[in-house]
Parts: structure tokens; C-alpha cells; sequence
């Protein structure tokens, strides 16, 4: 196993404080390419790169924090995780949880999460719990347990959290040999922003990176409760990840777009759809619709003027596609692609094809 990827926690050891390397509970989560969008470069006159976190094991950058809280949950001798989620925090508890052998209880908004999502859930064996309320619901009845029952709480309110995912923006830095000018990300519960600019600031005071980037969020415009400046009571958006109408972290997302010069905007779910489809056909990634919001984000900003040409943006995509594969399947006009079909004929076939 010398030349496998040993996970954050032991590869960022001289970052994340590992108090006991016996605890740890991985699933080699970390180290996803940053990859270089010709397409994407050429449309904005920038170089931007896409930092692909559907690639971790359980398809979301959620397992980067998962694999701290686990790991430091074990070593307090807990017996139970518990989480609230819109889907990938529940994944990834349940797969981390049975990976140290441990129950996790996950509640979700009834009837709000992708059926990939509660697949994975179910599959690893979770006990999970549909609420019937909002995400918000879920998030107070969880705290509730962990505060009156022997559950540790994993939710992105955990700072174990928050220290794991910070290693994305490490590693961001480590490929380019500097932060980059810019980073687009998409913004739900305000964790994962608060992870990178964590990230970015600690490489520039360590001297790893000369500069910081400006940090540019994206909220769904159904659930944008940070642009609009007020909480939003009945948040709703394709982009189930972050269906988020009070975020934890709304105060260090504000830090992060105010310290870094940075923005926080909006973009509606058609926008985010084109955007989905755009980094698929033109990429090669695939991702969910809240990721593909980084890439709505990238174009929106672009056609404000306010990409300089030749600079390099890094886009964060957080999920993969395949956790709700059906997007896929519904074209921009609403209907299903139902591929054609042809008599087992080469002939035909080339003709249909216009290749005769
Ligand atoms: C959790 C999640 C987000 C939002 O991250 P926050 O830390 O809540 O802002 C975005 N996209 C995906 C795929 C997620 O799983």
C-alpha cells in the first residue's frame, strides 16, 4: 500500500492535528485531479481548472470532513453518529460509520433528497429517518439527540469538519504552486467556503502560497438567503445540496467574501441545468446540479467583466453526477432523451449516423 493514496488525514498529517493515528478512519478520500477545461478557458479567456470532488469514495467532498469527525469520534469511544442532511452528509456518515463499525442515525427532509443519495444511505446501512420539515427541522432534532443521548453529532457545525475539507484548497495550491486568483464554489450550509478561505489563509501564513484568492460563492437563486440578506423559510431549488434557507456558517461565508475581496451571488435552476450540461458535453465531468452552479457562477462573472483575461480561476465541483443521474436523462425543452434506435444493420446504422 506504499504508493496508494493514504487519505487527508495522513496525507495532511502536518496540517490536521492527528492525536492518534489508531483511530483513524479512512477511506482514501482526498486527492482529486484538478482538471483543465480547454472549453471552459476558452469561453472566459481565463485558465481555469476544475477541482472534480465527485471522485472521492462516496461521491461528494463530504468524506474529506467525515474522515476527521469519524476518526476523532472513535477516539472519544463513541458507539453512534448522527447527522442531518440533504443527502451527502448521510452518505458519507454511513459509509465512514460502517467503516469504523459504528451506527449512523441520519435524518433527512422528507421527500428532498436524490434517490442516489438514500441509496447509498440504506446500502451502508445507516438508520435513517425522513423528517417531515425542512432541512432546518433536521438539524435541530440532531444537535437535540447528540445533546440528551449518547450520539456524536458529524453535521457541518462540527469543526473536525471544516479542518478536513480545508485540505482541498491545499491541494489546489500544491498542483498550481500558488493559490489561484480566483475560486468559484457553490454555497449551502457556508462549510465548504469557510473550509477553503481556512485552507488559503493558512497556506500564505506557512509561505506555501504568496497570495490568497478572491473567493467567489454561488447560491441557488430559490435558496439565497446570504444574497438576499434574510433568511429564506421554504428554500427551493433543483440543486437539492444546497436547498439551504439559514446556513451555519453565514458569517464566515461573509468573511471569506469580504476578506478576499470576493462575491456572493445567485444563479436561477435553469441556468444551473445549462451549466450541468455545459461542463458534461464540454468537459468530460459530470456532476450534480448544485456543483454545476461553480460553473454558472464562472460564466455569469465573465459576462459582468469581472474575470481578467488570463487569469487562473479554480472551480470547485462538489458532487458527481451519478447521485441523481436523471438530470441527465431530461433535455434543456423538458422532454427525456430516448436514445435512437436501428435494425442490427451496419449499413443502416452508418447511414443514421451520416457516416455513408
Ligand atoms: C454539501 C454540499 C454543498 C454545499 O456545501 P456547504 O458546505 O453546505 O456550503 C454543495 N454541493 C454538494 C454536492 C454538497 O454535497
Amino acid at each position: 500500500m506504499a504508493n496508494q493514496w493514504q487519505g487527508v488525514l495522513r496525507e495532511w498529517a502536518d496540517v490536521l492535528d492527528v492525536t492518534d493515528a489508531s483511530t483513524v478512519v479512512t477511506l482514501g478520500e482526498g486527492g482529486t485531479p484538478l482538471i483543465e477545461s480547454r472549453a471552459l478557458s476558452s469561453m472566459t479567456d481565463a485558465r481555469v481548472l476544475v477541482k472534480f470532488e465527485g471522485l472521492n469514495p462516496t461521491g461528494s467532498f463530504k468524506d474529506r470532513g467525515m474522515t476527521v469527525a469519524v476518526s476523532r469520534a472513535i477516539e472519544r469511544g463513541a458507539k453512534a453518529i448522527a447527522c442531518a442532511s440533504t443527502g451527502n452528509t448521510s452518505a458519507a456518515a454511513a459509509a465512514y460509520a460502517a467503516a469504523a463499525g459504528i451506527q449512523a442515525i441520519v435524518l433527512v427532509p422528507e421527500g428532498r433528497i436524490s434517490m442516489g443519495k438514500l441509496a447509498q444511505s440504506v446500502v451502508h446501512g445507516a438508520r435513517i429517518v425522513q423528517i417531515r420539515g425542512n432541512f432546518d427541522d433536521c438539524l435541530d432534532i440532531s444537535k437535540e439527540l447528540a445533546e440528551q443521548y449518547p450520539v456524536h453529532l458529524v453535521n457541518s457545525v462540527n469543526d473536525d469538519r471544516i479542518e478536513g475539507q480545508k485540505t482541498a484548497a491545499l491541494e489546489i495550491i500544491d498542483v498550481l504552486g500558488d493559490a489561484p486568483d480566483m475560486h468559484i464554489m457553490p454555497v449551502g450550509n457556508a462549510g465548504n467556503i469557510t473550509s477553503y478561505w481556512r485552507g488559503f489563509s493558512q497556506a500564505e501564513t506557512a509561505g506555501t502560497a504568496t497570495r490568497r484568492p478572491r473567493m467567489i460563492g454561488f447560491q441557488a437563486a430559490g435558496a439565497a438567503p446570504i444574497v438576499r440578506g434574510e433568511i429564506v423559510r421554504d428554500p427551493d431549488t433543483v440543486a437539492t445540496a444546497i436547498r439551504i434557507g439559514n446556513p451555519a456558517s453565514w458569517q464566515q461565508a461573509l468573511a471569506a467574501r469580504d476578506e478576499s475581496g470576493g462575491y456572493i451571488g445567485a444563479i436561477d435552476d435553469a441556468g444551473i441545468l445549462r451549466a450541468q450540461r455545459l461542463l458534461a458535453s464540454s468537459t468530460g465531468v459530470f456532476v450534480e446540479p448544485a456543483s454545476a452552479i461553480s460553473v454558472a457562477g464562472l460564466l455569469e462573472r465573465h459576462a459582468a467583466g469581472e474575470i481578467p483575461a488570463g487569469s487562473t480561476v479554480t472551480l470547485t465541483v462538489t458532487g458527481h453526477g451519478l447521485k441523481d443521474a436523471a438530470w441527465g436523462l431530461r433535455l434543456e425543452d423538458g422532454s427525456d432523451a430516448t436514445p435512437e434506435s436501428a435494425d442490427a444493420d451496419t449499413a443502416q446504422v452508418a447511414q443514421m449516423l451520416g457516416l455513408a
